[in-house]
């Protein structure tokens, strides 16, 4: 029975994936009427709630994951949220339903355990939908590499694809594939900035998804060679995009690329990108140059490759 008891929509999906973005315009535009926003970040310091500033009531829980360490402190917000409601007499001034914007690490399926197997919560709260928002031009990387990755799509009830303009629709129709296989009874929809998009067909063709350990998140170093004659602009979109995407899993990139410019030493931490360093010029180009190393956890040398390529091929 869900009569009385208050409404919970969780929205999660990996780091970078838009999350906010959506949610933001899902508010905007009314979708969750008196909601009350929880917004959890992993992380000490909080941004996305800046971006989700509004009408509507909102708790930040920095500092901790709402479905590991942070779970006491989410179960604290809940309990205070809904004491608060339950004291509230006037009808219209009470919390419609709660929407939690997860951490991009979160595994949805054991907040929704943490609540259903809460003696108190349990009476108080339903656990509506889930919905998980997946970045069609990273997805797949995320799903081949990142065990919480997989374990987002399966606890989803509703996926929502962004970035299919970047992706392009090959790549998004073997996501919706990879994405089908994990969820088959998701439904999935596009969304470009908040907007519903049409989605690219899915691919027929199944896909293999490797078993990950749920601890095989180590951190390791991919190269990639761009050849001869890089492609600059093509170069620096990607790495921003990349970094922009994968920012708190991509520790350090650091390579000299040969540009128009010049002999350019490229670095970056977490995603932070300062101006290239122009090197002095060689004779000879040196067996380090226009080679790209990252340094991040769980990275996988063929997809950085194949986004890449992406990117400089769509150019
Ligand atoms: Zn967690």
């Amino acid at each position: 029975m869900s009569e009385g008891r208050l409404r919970l929509t969780i929205v999660g999906g990996f780091l970078g994936s838009g999350k906010t973005t959506w949610l933001r315009h899902q508010l905007f535009a009314g979708g969750f009427p008196a909601a009350h926003v929880i917004v959890n970040e992993a992380a000490g310091t909080p941004v996305d709630h800046g971006l989700l500033e509004g009408t509507n009531d909102q708790t930040v829980l920095a500092g901790g994951c709402a479905c590991c360490d942070g779970s006491q402190t989410f179960q604290d917000a809940l309990l205070e949220i809904c004491d608060a409601r339950s004291q509230m007499t006037d009808p219209t001034q009470r919390v419609g339903q709660l929407v939690l914007e997860t951490s991009g690490l979160a595994d949805p399926a054991a907040i929704v355990d943490l609540i259903q197997s809460h003696p108190v919560l349990i009476r108080h709260i339903v656990v509506h939908e889930t919905i998980v928002v997946v970045d069609a031009l990273y997805g797949q990387t995320a799903l081949e590499t990142e065990p919480v990755a997989q374990a987002q799509i399966r606890a989803a009830d509703r996926l929502i694809l962004t970035k299919i303009d970047l992706a392009g629709p090959t790549e998004t129709g073997r996501l919706r594939r990879m994405l089908h296989m994990l969820a088959p009874g998701a439904a999935q929809s596009g969304s470009s900035f908040g907007s519903p998009v049409d989605l690219p067909t899915m691919a027929a063709k199944a896909v293999v998804l490797p078993k990950l350990a749920a601890d095989s998140a180590a951190i390791t170093t991919c190269q990639l060679d761009l050849g001869p004659d890089p492609d600059w602009t093509a170069l620096t979109l990607w790495l921003s995009a990349l970094l922009h995407a994968y920012g708190d899993q991509i520790v350090r990139v650091k390579g000299v690329i040969c540009s128009p410019a010049g002999r350019l030493l490229v670095q970056a931490v977490r995603n932070r990108v300062p101006s290239p360093e122009v090197l002095p010029e060689t004779e000879t180009a040196a067996p380090e140059d226009n080679r790209l190393v990252l340094i991040g956890s769980g990275l996988s040398s063929n997809a950085i490759e194949r986004s890449y390529q992406l990117v400089r091929d769509t150019g």
